[in-house]
């Protein structure tokens, strides 16, 4: 089936807009077996709406067009998608009333722009898809290229509109239409083995024909994704796959890191807690962006400075003097610090040099520590991360999670 996107507004192109309509559409449509065949990205231009239209109407089993439903002069969808499958523009008193209502709620005085009621012009025959978090609608045209027939989808823009739309208007007709079994995904983060090993173990695994294979090299692992034309087989060769590598590994259907390791501390009845340096809170973020994790999750020290790694987390003096704040037995100081004083089953622990500045000859931009105390036993790892601040900084807050859930018993 093909279903085709046209993603449209210049702070999309330009760098202002960070595409969430595509990851947001992408992912519900990938979770429902029909995956989004293309999509293109274009400006608030006619002459590119006209050729993106063209292109895509093709082949289009269906079309969804995000964007430019609005009232400024920007906003040109309706009026170009009408234009080219050719129906002619008619007034909707229903939709001006509620188009007024909506500017009331927002300026209660003062006279209605006639401009606003360019949101409630509808497509000859086009049905409307009703917006209860703004006064754009969404509309889905019946279009038709030579006898071939198929729904136009256009959607308005802000996210907080478009998915609870998408969701109740567009997934349903969709999923109605859908004539072939369908490509359903499954996906798992695997720890521990780069991509062209995970492929070279993958070649050795005896996997149906029609079943497809992605890799997405991630900090702390390689996320691996099986296509299969029904969900069940796709989890269950994921399963069988799984099995055959280096435990622990996270289970089929879980591509991150935190929800992983929260899933397998609340089966173990265990508690976490962290303690921070470079890293600054970045690890417990991820933890606590995942709902349930206070179950668990007892939580963290950000400790920067030295004093702070003393007075806070009892971190010896004389370490800190003898070794540095960057060094194995700082983050076992840490670690040990950080189980005694949020009283935690299992305490992970970062120092390292996110940079630009600070780097030695022996302890270079990069190098980072990581401790994971657990019962009397702490486990310490030196890595030496690349890439700028932000990146060492990311990878240190995965390589901890990764450890936690290696360690977690
Ligand atoms: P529009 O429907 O063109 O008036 O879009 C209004 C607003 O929606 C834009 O200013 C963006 O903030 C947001 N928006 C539009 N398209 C996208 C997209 N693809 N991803 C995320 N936000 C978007
Ligand atoms: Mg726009």
């Amino acid at each position: 089936m093909n279903i085709h996107l046209i993603l449209s507004g210049n702070e999309l192109l330009n760098g202002v807009q960070l595409d969430t309509n595509l990851r947001f559409i992408g992912g519900e449509l990938a979770a429902a077996g029909i995956p989004v065949r293309q999509a293109v990205t274009i400006g608030d231009s006619r002459p590119a709406m006209i050729d993106a239209l063209a292109a895509l109407s093709a082949d289009a089993d269906a079309l969804i067009v995000t964007g430019g439903l609005g009232s400024t002069d920007d906003d040109i969808t309706r009026q170009v998608a009408a234009e080219f499958f050719g129906m002619p523009l008619h007034r909707n008193d229903d939709l001006a009333r509620y188009v007024a209502y909506c500017y009331r709620t927002h300026h209660p005085d003062g006279p209605i722009p006639k401009a606003i009621f360019r949101q409630a012009e509808v497509p000859e025959g086009a049905r409307i898809l009703p917006n209860r978090n703004g006064s754009a609608a969404g509309l889905c045209l019946d279009a038709a290229i030579g006898d071939r027939h198929f729904p136009v989808f256009l959607l308005p823009g802000p996210p907080r509109e478009l998915e609870p739309l998408f969701r109740e208007c567009v997934l349903p007709e969709l999923l109605r239409l859908r004539r072939d079994p369908g490509l359903f995904r499954c996906g798992m983060l695997t720890l521990g083995i780069g991509e062209i090993e995970l492929q070279q173990r993958l070649a050795d695994f005896p996997l149906p024909p029609e079943t497809g294979i992605a890799y997405c090299a991630v900090p702390g692992g390689t996320r691996l994704f099986l296509t299969a034309p029904d969900r069940d087989a796709a989890v269950r060769q994921l399963t069988a796959f799984r099995a055959t590598l280096p435990a622990p590994q996270p289970e089929p259907g879980e591509t991150e890191l935190a929800p992983a390791l929260i899933r397998k501390l609340k089966a173990a009845g265990l508690t976490c807690g962290l303690a921070e340096s470079c890293t600054g809170g970045m690890a417990a973020a991820e933890i606590v962006a995942i709902p349930g994790s206070s179950a668990v999750f007892r939580g963290g020290i950000i400790c920067y400075h030295n004093d702070i790694k003393t007075s806070l987390l009892g971190v010896p003096p004389a370490v800190l003097e003898n070794h540095g704040a960057v060094s194995a037995a700082c983050a076992e100081a840490m670690a040990r610090g950080a189980a005694r004083q949020l009283g935690v089953d299992l305490a992970g622990a970062i120092t390292g040099i996110a940079g630009p500045d600070g780097g030695t000859g022996t302890k270079p931009v990069g190098t980072v520590f990581c401790a994971v105390a657990c019962g009397g036993n702490v486990t310490i790892e030196e890595q030496h991360f690349s890439g700028d601040r932000a990146a060492i900084r990311t990878r240190s807050a995965a390589h901890l999670l990764k450890m936690l859930f290696q360690l977690c018993p």
